[in-house]
């Protein structure tokens, strides 16, 4: 009998991780009646769903099964959002700005691709870019436009979506770290056990844990990014913006325009940093990202990737951005594309660990936009 099959017929979930995976799990739990039980090991989420930007975003996802993933997500994004106004839900959409010829060239090729129309993409000069979106009035050759893109607030998410489970059927149990895994069960570090019909782990970029020996072959690796947030600046920002670097990271542009831009500024290229932002439901800015992959990682921030994306958001802005307020950095976990034997290519990680209990995580950079998604696979 497969998961799918057994959960069908049954009715009570654990689920252990209340980051965006863990609680898009219970939603989905939930939706088909079972009763859940979710656990995490802090008193509240602080794990990469709280830290990110809060992106839905498709735009940049690979033809083929990523791009139908990250679609289907986004409507489940929207469906939710209107049942749960704490989500921030906004189909906002994004901005790619080109700084010059050859990103705008690559934009325009991104415009010819086939599934163009499925990721919303539409080619805009500058002054159509500032019809779009009025807050941008720095130097850019043009912007790819992509409608399908989204934006929900991460620091809200979580509690917002407790809070449409609370009641009968659904049981937040937090600063339980589960340590121990057995056929339909897991134990938490007071030495509780949990049973279900269906145990669900989901526990990020915790590699090392309860689920560490599963984990043991390196299928999956740890990214490390760099974030910060501005206070709130006084004008509406009204897509998400990316810069042209990030033209260079996603891989629906991986077109033969890549090969015809320049290099990255070096620090640009040491930090791998794009230029992400977003702006908060309270005006703030969300600003990031670098990418960091060979551990040990680094325990501190690094000032001159912050000195680079704030350059980089006051170019497109045409003006100084409010003062940073907070920084962080953040760890996510994916699939290891260079895990020996590894399917690299897989888009997050499921194995079943005990007879009952499996292990959903590495979810990379695409793990906020495709959770409500990567739970609704798990239940079938
Ligand atoms: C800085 C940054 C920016 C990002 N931006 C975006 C974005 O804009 N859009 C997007 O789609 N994705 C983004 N991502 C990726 C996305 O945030 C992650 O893929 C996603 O949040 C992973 O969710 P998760 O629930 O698996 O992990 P987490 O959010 O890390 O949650 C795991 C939870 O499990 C708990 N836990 C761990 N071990 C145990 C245990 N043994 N027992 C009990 N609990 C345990 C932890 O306390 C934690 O709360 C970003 C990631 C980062 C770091």
């Amino acid at each position: 009998m497969t998961i799918l099959e057994a959960v069908a017929s049954r009715t009570r979930v654990v689920i252990a991780g209340g980051g965006v995976l863990g609680t898009m799990h219970a939603v989905a739990a939930r939706r088909r009646g079972f009763e859940v039980v979710q656990l995490d090991r802090e008193a509240e989420a602080r794990g990469a769903s709280v830290r990110n930007f809060g992106l839905v975003w498709v735009s940049g996802r690979k033809a083929g099964p990523e791009l139908d993933l990250a679609l289907r997500a986004r409507a489940l994004w929207s469906e939710l959002g209107t049942k749960v106004p704490g989500l921030g839900f906004r189909a906002a959409g994004s901005l790619t700005l080109a700084a010059g010829d050859a990103e705008l060239a690559l934009v325009k090729e991104a415009c010819t691709l086939p599934d163009a129309e499925r990721r919303g993409f539409e080619l805009l000069d500058p002054a159509a870019v500032r019809a779009v979106n009025p807050a941008l009035r720095g130097d850019f050759a043009g912007g790819l436009l992509g409608r399908a893109d989204a934006i929900v607030e991460p620091r809200q998410v979580l509690p917002a979506l407790r809070g449409y489970l609370a009641g009968d059927g659904y049981e937040w149990r937090p600063g339980r770290e589960v340590t121990e895994v057995a056929r339909n069960a897991v134990r938490d570090h007071l030495g509780a056990w949990h049973r279900g019909d269906l145990v669900v782990l989901c526990p990020g970029a915790a590699h090392t844990g309860a689920a560490g020996r599963y984990l043991a072959g390196g299928a999956l690796r740890r990214v490390r990014l760099q974030m910060m947030q501005t206070g709130p600046l006084a004008e509406r920002v009204t897509t998400a913006l990316a810069d042209g670097d990030s033209l260079r990271y996603y891989p629906a542009y991986d077109l033969p325009g890549r090969a015809q831009l320049g290099p990255q500024p070096a620090v640009a290229a040491r930090a791998r940093a794009q230029l992400l932002l977003v702006q908060r439901a309270d005006g703030g800015l969300t600003i990031g990202d670098t990418h960091e992959y060979a551990e040990p990682f680094a325990f501190d921030l690094d000032e001159d990737a912050y000195d680079h994306l704030r350059a980089r958001a006051e170019a497109l802005l045409g003006r100084p951005i409010p003062r940073v307020r907070r920084r962080w950095a953040g760890v996510y976990s994916e699939v290891n594309p260079d895990a020996p034997g590894a399917a690299g290519h897989a888009l997050y990680h499921r194995a079943e660990l005990e007879p009952g209990v499996v292990l959903v995580t590495g979810p990379g950079g695409r793990g906020m936009t495709c959770s409500p998604a990567i739970a609704e696979e798990t239940f079938g």
